[in-house]
């Protein structure tokens, strides 16, 4: 867990975005950010080790049952991250609007390092949701897929 590539990524003299991590609640967070940069995509946060896990869904997020989306996994984020919103200036990583898509917290059900099955308390994404990681086919491969699940009830 580090935010040594985070903090590579980024001129916090020129970005707003937060560069060290704060802890504020005993709830493990889990947010999702609308960022309009190059691409639009949503950024799925979840607090893990005391720093933020994070990955980029190109499309709208699965908030039915049968919807599964590519999620990208990018650099850890630093806790406080999921109060950023604003617009990263032009020529910074990242550059464009961020703005909070879904917020709340989670339980973590099952995690491996090639799975997470979450319980997700948002206002939008809510109830259990699955992350799989897709087998690489070569080493920089980060792709995963985010799908909710049917509840056993
Ligand atoms: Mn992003």
């Amino acid at each position: 867990m580090s935010l040594k590539e985070y903090k590579k990524k980024r001129d916090f003299s020129k970005t707003q975005e937060p560069p060290e991590s704060k802890k504020k609640s005993d709830e493990l967070i889990y947010v999702i950010q609308r960022h309009k940069a190059s691409h639009l995509h949503y950024d799925l946060r979840l607090e893990e080790e005391g720093v933020l896990k994070s990955w980029a869904i190109p499309k709208s997020p699965p908030e039915e049952v049968g919807i599964r989306r590519l999620a990208v996994q990018t650099e850890d984020h630093p806790l406080g991250y999921e109060d950023f919103e604003g617009i990263i200036p032009e020529g910074e990583y990242g550059a464009g609007k961020v703005e909070t898509w879904d917020r709340g917290d989670y339980l973590p059900l099952e995690a491996d390092p090639a799975k997470r099955v979450i319980e997700i308390k948002g206002k939008k994404l809510k109830g259990k949701h699955a992350l799989i990681k897709l087998k690489p086919k070569n080493p920089d491969d980060k792709n995963w897929l985010f799908f909710k699940l049917k509840n056993d009830k």
